[in-house]
Parts: C-alpha cells; sequence; structure tokens
C-alpha cells in the first residue's frame, strides 16, 4: 500500500467517524432546539430558534427529550450487542425503554405511554421469566389488530441509530428498523417510515449523499413503494408547513424531508446542518420530533463538524450524556459492527 493510499483510507475512515457521530448529535441538538416550541405557535420565517429549553418537560436549555432518550436506549443496546435482530438484543432495548419510564422519561408520546404501562402490568402479572419484548411487540400488535391509532410518529424519532450498527448491510437494516418500530408501535406504516429514513442516513454516513430515501423505497413491501413515493412527492413540492400537524409518523416524515430538500446548502456553507434543521422546527407543531428525524439525517449528511460548537456545548440529557458521550457512543457502534 502507497503512502497516498494509507493517507487516503484513514481520511476516509474519520470523515465516517465524523459522520456517525453526527448522526446522534444531529437528532439531539435538533430535538433540543425544536423542544421550546413543541405545540406552541409556529415560528415565522424570520425567527431563528434558539436552545432556551421550557416546552413540555420543562427542559433546560440545551436539554434534548424523549427522542434523543428512546434513541440512547437503542444506540447503547448495539453498543453492547452484535446482532440487533437477535431476542437479547431486543430486549436490552424493551427493558431499556421500561427503566427509562420510570426514571427519565421527561414526557412520553400517547402511543409508547400505552405500550409501556401496558407491559409494565402484564410483566408484574406474569413475572420475572416473562420477555419484555415478547410482550410488547405482542401488545402494540394487538392494538394495532383492534382497530386502534398507531402510527405515531414515536418510533421514527428513535430509529436512527439503528443505520450504524448495519452500514454495509441495507437488508438488515430494513430488519432491524421494522423489529424496533413494532416494539412501540404496530401500524406498518409506521415501520416503513423508520425502513425509509435508517436507509436514508445508512447512504448519507456511508455516500455523503440524501438519495438514500428514495433508495430505500426497493426495501418495502412491494405493495407499499408506490405509496411512499408518492408521499416523497408531496414533501417535495409543499413546504415544511403544509405537514403540520405531524404526529402521524408521515405527517412526520413528510416535514422533515421537505425541510432539508427546501432548505439548499453548499457542501462548505457554515448552515449547511443548521439551516435545513431550523426550517424543520419551524414547521410547526411536533417540533422537536421533526427537528430531531431530519437532524439525524443531516447530521449523517454533514458530520458532526457540521453542528455548531454552541450547539454542542449546550446539548446534554437523560441518562447524562452531553455532545462528547454521545460521539463516543457513536463510534463505540462503529466498532461493534466493524463499520
Ligand atoms: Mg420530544
Amino acid at each position: 500500500m502507497t503512502p497516498r493510499a494509507t493517507d487516503r483510507s484513514r481520511d476516509d475512515r474519520e470523515e465516517r467517524e465524523d459522520r456517525a457521530a453526527g448522526v446522534l448529535l444531529g437528532a439531539a441538538c435538533g430535538d433540543a432546539l425544536g423542544v421550546p416550541y413543541e405545540f406552541a405557535a409556529r415560528l415565522p420565517e424570520d425567527r431563528v430558534p434558539e436552545m432556551v429549553g421550557g416546552g413540555l418537560g420543562p427542559y433546560a436549555p440545551g436539554e434534548y427529550s424523549d427522542d434523543t432518550q428512546m434513541a440512547v436506549c437503542i444506540a447503547e443496546t448495539l453498543r453492547d450487542h452484535g446482532e440487533p435482530c437477535s431476542d437479547l438484543a431486543l430486549e436490552q432495548t424493551a427493558r431499556a425503554f421500561l427503566r427509562w419510564r420510570r426514571e427519565g422519561a421527561s414526557d412520553i408520546g400517547a402511543q409508547t405511554a400505552q405500550v409501556l404501562g401496558g407491559t409494565e402490568r402484564a410483566l408484574a402479572a406474569e413475572g420475572a421469566g416473562a420477555g419484555a419484548a415478547e410482550t410488547m411487540a405482542g401488545l402494540s400488535a394487538r392494538m394495532f389488530g383492534s382497530g386502534q391509532r398507531c402510527a405515531g410518529n414515536g418510533s421514527l424519532m428513535r430509529t436512527a441509530p439503528l443505520a450504524l450498527a448495519h452500514l454495509d448491510d441495507p437488508r438488515g437494516l430494513a430488519e432491524s428498523a421494522r423489529l424496533y418500530s413494532l416494539l412501540t408501535h404496530g401500524d406498518p406504516l409506521a415501520a416503513q417510515a423508520c425502513v425509509l429514513w435508517c436507509e436514508a442516513v445508512r447512504q448519507a454516513v456511508v455516500h455523503g449523499t440524501y438519495e438514500g430515501l428514495h433508495a430505500g423505497l426497493d426495501l418495502l413491501e412491494s405493495g407499499a413503494r408506490d405509496t411512499w413515493a408518492g408521499h416523497l412527492a408531496e414533501a417535495e413540492n409543499a413546504p415544511p408547513g403544509s405537514f403540520a400537524p405531524n404526529g402521524f409518523v408521515v405527517r412526520a416524515l413528510q416535514a422533515a424531508w421537505s425541510a432539508i430538500v427546501h432548505t439548499p446548502v453548499e457542501a462548505g456553507s457554515p448552515d449547511r446542518y443548521t439551516a435545513p434543521v431550523q426550517a424543520a422546527v419551524r414547521a410547526g407543531d411536533d417540533t422537536d420530533t421533526v427537528a430531531a428525524i431530519a437532524g439525524a439525517l443531516v447530521g449523517a449528511r454533514w458530520g458532526r463538524s457540521s453542528v455548531p460548537q454552541g450547539y454542542l456545548d449546550a446539548v446534554h440529557g437523560w441518562p447524562g450524556y452531553r455532545a462528547d458521550g454521545l460521539a463516543g457512543l457513536a463510534g463505540e457502534i462503529l466498532r461493534r459492527h466493524g463499520g
């Protein structure tokens, strides 16, 4: 190997690690940036959102919310397990969700609250030997089967870290995205949204492009592809505010994608992270979740180095992470999964 080739591969590796860290940091900073404005009046176009805290928590300035808290539960599982789809890995995540609900949940979505609460009660009744993941997914499936609305944005907001465990395996990533969505959201629409966004994040980390979202259509069940192609086209043809209210997972994905495609930025631009993520906050309604979803993808494309130092200094949250800890967690996932 020539010295030049060695330098090149080290540069590629550092770039990939920067983008991987950008997934968790991009989501966490988007979340914390959207927290103060969740379900409040939509910000005007000339207003710059700030990490001032408040919101539903209420949160400290820079503190991230349930979106990143739950993403951390998944990320720590990926750090600890080599097979994300294994029963052991899903069990760790399900147990982490339950612990988070007891100890860390500063706010919690209605669908997730119902499933986690029902799982706690079922486990208490069944005894210590019962599987939390199986109980949780079973309850979610029954809720969907009974006709309840189960396609909130609560699984999409947390699944981006899965991409870091499958950087060279899109089909494995799609399977993981489905399983981790189905833990709490029995509607296949939520799982499909997770498949698409995870593939977008994966390709953004690996290739530095946004092409993975459309490419991800091939990973969906054949009957869902045209429907989702239509949803993406709608997002590309209307501003992000058009998709509020965005508690429904399709609307949340559309709002995040619309914010990205309607905020073109140059590769070297200092606002390549902030401009699209601030646009996601201005979409209104579930601002922290839309900005967390958008932030994961924007951070994946442009990396940790695109996130302003002021955001990195401020961002923090349960169970005690700050920016360096989140970046370190992303790095550990890469090393565990050969990324
Ligand atoms: Mg939240």
